[in-house]
Formats: C-alpha cells, structure tokens, sequence
C-alpha cells in the first residue's frame, strides 16, 4: 500500500473540507494556538512513518493524557482500580458534573475528567514523585527525553479550574478522592499541559497497537490483556458524547484532546496522530475526525 500517497490525498482533500470548528477558549492560552496547524504521522508496525504538515510541532496533549495516566494505573494495580471508576461511555460532554450525583461519585470512565481526577489521586497516593515518574514514562515509550510541561499552559488552565475542582469536590464528598483537591488539581493539569508532536505521539501509542510491546525492542510495558482492556476504553469513551459518531466514521480506538490532537490504534497495524487545533461543539478536532475518516476508509484499515 502506498501510505505517503494516501497521505497526499487526505492533505489535499482537507484543504477543501468545509469546517466551522472553533480553536479551545476555555483555557486562555490554548487561544493563542494558530487555527491553520495541520499535521498528520502514520506510524505502520511493520513499514515505519509517513507524515505531512506539522507532524513535528509539539502542541498541548490535554485530554490524550489520560490514556497514560491509565496505563500507570493499571501497571501498579489490579482490578479493584475498577471499583474507584467504571468503563462506561458515559454519554455527556467531557466535564461534565451530572451523573456522578446519581452514581455515588464514581465516574463512568476513565477518560471523562471526573475519571481521570480519581486516576491522578490513585497515582498521588501510590507514587513517591508522581509529576516524575508520568514524565519519565513518557520520555520511554518515545525515546524523546526532552518531551516536558508548557507552564503557561499550565497557570493558564490552573486559573480557570472551577468545573474540575467542582467534580473533585463532589466526589471528595461520597469518599472516592483520597488526597487534598489542590494537588489533585495540579498533577491533573500537569498531565494534560505535555507538549508532544504528532510523530511523538504516534510512537507513544505503538504500544496499544503492538500488545504492549515497545518498539523497536519489544520490551513489554503492560500484559496484553490490560493493553486490550485499554484499547476498548478508548473504542468505547475516548470521545466523550462523540465516541459513537468516531467509532462509526472512523472504526479505531482513540483518544482526542482539548490541543486538537487525535490518536488511534489499529492493534496488528500502526498508530497515527492528527492535529487541527479548531474543535466541533463535542470538543473533538473537527479536521483530525475528517482526515481519519479517510485514512480508514483509503486504506481499508479500520478495526471492524
Ligand atoms: N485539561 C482539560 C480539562 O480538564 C482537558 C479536556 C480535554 O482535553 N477534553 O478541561
């Protein structure tokens, strides 16, 4: 298969794709990003990369965070981590506050912000150095040492926290955080302020699509039934209320962020990374759902 053809094509489809997305305001700082970033990189198993635009740009992660975070998670505890969080799609908008009141402070995932709220507190309470230690793991499943935090990013989201302190503190209060709200707080922005590129971010998330294993040294990182466990999680919640219309258009696990990255896996296959920092109204790169619409559909190559 040509990759860099396909490639070609999707890069001038979307030249000419309609779009009315708008770039993330909630977060100052992610307003100031250039609304005509594009960068797209395809990292196949067994034919290597190819990429176009700004694949080698590093923009904000946000919300791809909470796939580490999980994976942390998951390396340093077994099932009961499910006690604490479900695997449902929940169905609402990312931050949102209304079903942890009916559910008893327990998320419905993993990647809604409630979840990864009660992720950060697991690994505050389980990790002598946390910031460190979620650094470190992504310096090693990129190979890239210099991958680090945006503080302005960062002091930017901090001052802007209200809805996230609201879900730490309604589930502080049916017992599911153990640490204080502040630091919580802080570790959780701390994640989703990484800067990564596309090309990095593909390399990161070989994992997912190699059951586990780091490439090119196959070195097991997680067991591949938690790495399986992880790739139906990002099928079924990795885009909030949109996971159904991702799952039908483009047919891959996924992750989106408020950055307007895209990750996805074809277990077997390759892992690639979008970037189009205007948002549709579920909170998704509007162009990164686009250019993977076609990537699946040009190359045949989606999970179903
Ligand atoms: N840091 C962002 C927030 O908590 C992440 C949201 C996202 O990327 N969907 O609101």
């Amino acid at each position: 298969m040509n990759y860099q053809q396909i490639l070609a094509t999707i890069k001038s489809e979307m030249s000419s794709v309609k779009h009315t997305g708008k770039v993330a305001s909630y977060i100052p700082e992610l307003e100031k990003i250039p609304e005509n970033k594009f960068g797209m990189h395809l990292y196949c198993m067994h034919s290597g990369h190819y990429s176009f635009g700004d694949n080698n740009e590093r923009f904000s992660i946000q919300s791809i965070s909470k796939v580490f975070a999980l994976t942390r998670a998951m390396s340093l505890m077994g099932d009961e981590l499910f006690t604490r969080v479900d695997v449902e799609p929940s169905g609402d908008p990312f931050n949102s506050l209304v079903q942890l009141e009916h559910e008893n402070g327990i998320p419905r995932n993993p990647f809604i912000n409630a979840g990864a709220l009660v992720i950060s507190d697991i690994l505050i309470s389980l990790l002598e150095d946390p910031k460190k230690d979620f650094l470190n793991f992504i310096h090693k499943i990129t190979g890239s040492t210099d991958i680090t935090v945006n503080t302005k990013v960062f002091n930017s989201e901090k001052k802007h926290s209200y809805r996230n302190a609201a879900l730490l503190n309604l589930m502080k209060s049916f017992g599911n955080i153990e640490n204080d709200i502040e630091t919580v707080i802080d570790f959780y922005i701390y994640q989703c302020s990484i800067e990564m590129s596309c090309k990095e971010l593909s390399s990161a998330f070989m994992m997912y699509a190699n059951s586990g294993k780091l490439l090119p040294n196959n070195e097991q990182l997680l067991s591949s039934s938690k790495v399986k466990r992880i790739n139906a999680i990002m099928q079924t919640c990795g885009f909030y209320d949109e996971a159904g219309e991702f799952s039908f258009r483009v047919g891959l696990p996924g992750k989106s962020g408020v950055g307007g990255g895209i990750v996805a896996v074809h277990p077997g296959q390759y892992a690639v990374a979008v970037w189009s920092p205007p948002l549709n109204p579920k909170g998704n790169s509007e162009l990164g759902m686009h250019a993977l619409e076609r990537l699946t559909t040009l190359t045949g190559l989606s999970i179903f």
